[in-house]
């Protein structure tokens, strides 16, 4: 038999991909399953960008590329930089990879040595603990309760900074729980860091479209310029552009770190896609007028959502200022009985009795290292989302 390497099985598949897994198997059995488990626009990509990358394969452009990106793409990233967050990076300081994933794995394996800390505020993304693991990186999780926002304080990251803290990850709109900080309060964050030299920013601004309630975005670059030097943005085209299955995601940073990842990539995958990297380009330099409808939907099912949520006995769920999910406290259904029989310990517990008596598909918290929640996507038609809801209600209403 095979013997997998130890890091991989210290590794955790992502609570997400499994439950998307979990989902398809049951409604290929005839399961009616209300699948709300995924981290994807509902939307389809927007034709325009469609055409950019039928024009790109007709026009031959289907060989190997530059290994971190396409010129015409590096160069509409850096624009976006300029317009949109009055940022300016040179070319050099701009990474193109698959996906938004593989920029933060590629940074992870260009700066992590065995037993470099990094932390990480919680609930968090699923992928982000186990990316950094494989290179023999350490998360230290903050804990970031519904009571604060689910946001770290300046005085939470002053308790856990260290000589071995190599990177701190903001996720601001955040997954799973939609939390965004503002500028006064990544300002408390920056004061920390100023006094940390050897620690290195990673801010992960993916859904940095997806805000609600005319919330300006705001990222730690504009906040705190003299923290460029040691900052890696972490941004790409799945969410804004309904493009998750092209793989297209960037990074921009300090050059030594952009060009050690490109050593990676050029040793891993070459380069993304050739075809998706035109349709970026298409994205980033088309219209974009799209973005508001689609952001209009979400908050308008974000509001749905959280009222029913919160008319839901033993659910508390607060308001995301962003993203599209909601995380939602479970605590007032721990340790009830389900109608299955299966007694509600954990979150994980919920979301499997609501899979199993209702048919909805959610991810429990623990995955997202705060329990106990659960993250309900809000990246699906209304009716779904509605109906989801009345299952969610009843499911809860039935606990004894
Ligand atoms: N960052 C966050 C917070 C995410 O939620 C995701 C996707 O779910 C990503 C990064 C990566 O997205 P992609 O690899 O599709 O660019």
């Amino acid at each position: 038999m095979v013997k997998i390497s130890e890091r991989v099985n210290a590794m955790q598949q992502s609570a997400a991909i499994l439950v998307d897994q979990k989902v398809r198997e049951l409604s290929i059995a005839g399961r009616d399953i209300i699948g709300l488990g995924s981290g994807e626009p509902d939307f389809d990509t927007p034709e325009h960008i469609k055409d950019a990358a039928l024009a790109a394969i007709r026009a031959g452009k289907t060989k190997y590329t530059a290994v971190d990106g396409i010129p015409e793409l590096k160069a509409a990233i850096k624009k976006k930089f300029y317009i949109e967050n009055n940022l300016s990076f040179d070319i050099s300081q701009i990474s193109v990879g698959a996906g938004g994933k593989q920029i933060i794995a590629n940074a992870f394996a260009a700066t992590l040595n065995p037993g470099d800390e990094v932390i990480i505020p919680a609930p968090y993304w699923v992928t982000y603990p186990d990316s950094l693991k494989v290179w023999g990186g350490k998360p230290v999780i903050v804990e970031c309760s519904q009571t604060q926002n689910f946001k770290m304080s300046p005085g939470q990251l002053k308790a856990v900074i260290n000589d071995k803290t190599k990177w701190l990850i903001i996720n601001s709109p955040s997954n799973p729980s939609g939390a965004m900080y503002d500028a006064n309060e990544l300002k408390g964050i920056a004061d920390v860091l100023i006094n940390y030299p050897q620690v290195n920013i990673m801010t992960d601004d993916i859904y940095e479209h997806i805000v609600f309630d005319n919330r300006p975005f705001v990222t730690i670059n504009q906040i705190a310029p003299e923290l460029a030097g040691r900052t890696l943005i972490v941004n790409g085209v799945s969410k804004t552009y309904c493009m998750t299955g092209w793989r297209i995601g960037y990074g921009a940073g300090p050059v030594e770190i952009i060009k050690a990842m490109a050593k990676i990539q050029g040793q891993t995958t070459t380069h993304p896609s050739s075809i998706s990297q035109h349709a970026a380009v298409g994205a980033l330099t088309g219209e974009q007028k799209f973005i508001t409808t689609h952001v209009e939907a979400y908050q308008r099912r974000r509001d749905t959502v959280v009222k029913a949520l919160n008319e839901t006995d033993g659910i508390n769920c607060l308001t995301p200022e962003g993203a599209f999910y909601v995380y939602p406290s479970c605590a007032g259904s721990i340790n009830k009985i389900a109608p299955n029989g299966m007694c509600i310990e954990t979150d994980e517990k919920f979301a499997l009795a609501l899979l199993e008596c209702e048919g909805v598909a959610v991810v429990h918290g623990e995955a997202f290292g705060l329990s106990p929640h659960f993250r309900m996507t809000t990246a699906a038609a209304d009716e779904k989302l509605k109906e989801a809801c009345i299952r969610i209600q009843r499911f809860c209403k039935n606990l004894v």
